[in-house]
């Protein structure tokens, strides 16, 4: 299973991504949790990326293309993967069609939100200052931040530090909705004449997006929605399972 979820910040890509991979068994990938380790660990690249995330704009394309490579090639995503934040850009979907080229399809599925509810969301939006966890991935109810967040011993020993990310400002998720629509939104062209590209309604509650993202992966495939999990259960996800003929087609409502 090689699933690359894409859409505009604030869609609920990490949310979705962080519950299909544990739901499936495989690693969530998420180029903006990397570099915000990074930056956070003050390692050379975080030094290097700090101040372009900060201003909400793009970290250029080879830097960007070198990591996913290198963490796609260790051994827990041979067998598969969730992408979250990658490719961003026309050059990034090329590189990653060479990188997964011997693996078998990318299913791409497109989380469809209008920006404002995105800024309305991504005002509200907490991660843990210590080990970088989004708070949404705990499924709290809504308005509620999760009392754990366990990703560290810290966290654990003293709960988790909930703040707002440094470019999560109003200001800068404009900038990051503009780099969106002019450099990411033109990319995603780049999938959706594939057999394999599915867009899904993220303005829903999180659950019916859950289940449009099983729904949208399982026509993928080619499956009914019910056998997914068993097909995944049995390693049989992307190696066994050719892409449907099915045109690419919107799951649930739209926006
Ligand atoms: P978002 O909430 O906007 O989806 P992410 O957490 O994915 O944000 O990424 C945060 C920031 O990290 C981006 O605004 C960008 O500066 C940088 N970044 C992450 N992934 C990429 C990428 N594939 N290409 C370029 N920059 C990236």
């Amino acid at each position: 299973m090689r699933l690359v979820l894409v859409g505009p910040p604030g869609a609920g890509k990490g949310t979705q991504a962080e519950r299909f991979a544990r739901e499936h068994g495989i690693p969530k990938v998420s180029t903006g949790d990397i570099l915000r380790e990074a930056v956070h660990s003050d390692s050379e690249l975080g030094r290097q990326v700090k101040a372009v995330m900060e201003r909400g704009e793009l970290v250029g394309d080879d830097l960007m293309i070198d990591i996913a490579r290198e963490r796609l090639s260790r051994p827990d995503a041979v067998g598969g993967f969730v992408l979250d934040g990658f490719p961003r850009t026309a050059k990034q979907a090329d590189a990653l069609d060479e990188i997964t080229a011997a693996r078998g399809p990318v299913i791409c599925v497109e989380m469809q939100v209008p920006d404002e509810e995105l800024v309305r969301r991504v005002r509200g939006r907490r991660v843990c200052d210590d080990c970088g966890a989004n708070a949404d991935a705990f499924e709290q109810k809504p308005g509620e931040l999760p009392d754990s967040c366990q990703h560290t011993e810290r966290c654990r020993e003293v709960g988790p530090k909930w703040v707002a990310r440094s470019d999560d400002s109003e200001h800068v998720v404009r900038e990051r909705l503009k780099i969106y629509w002019r450099d990411t939104r033109p990319m995603i062209d780049f999938y959706s004449s594939r057999q394999t590209f599915r867009a899904i309604d993220g303005m829903q509650t999180p659950e019916q997006v859950r289940e449009a993202l099983d729904s949208a992966v399982a026509s993928a495939l080619g499956l009914p929605a019910g056998q997914l999990k068993t097909l995944v259960a049995q390693k049989l996800g992307g190696e066994a399972a050719a892409p449907s003929g099915a045109r690419p087609a919107t799951e649930g409502r739209r926006p």
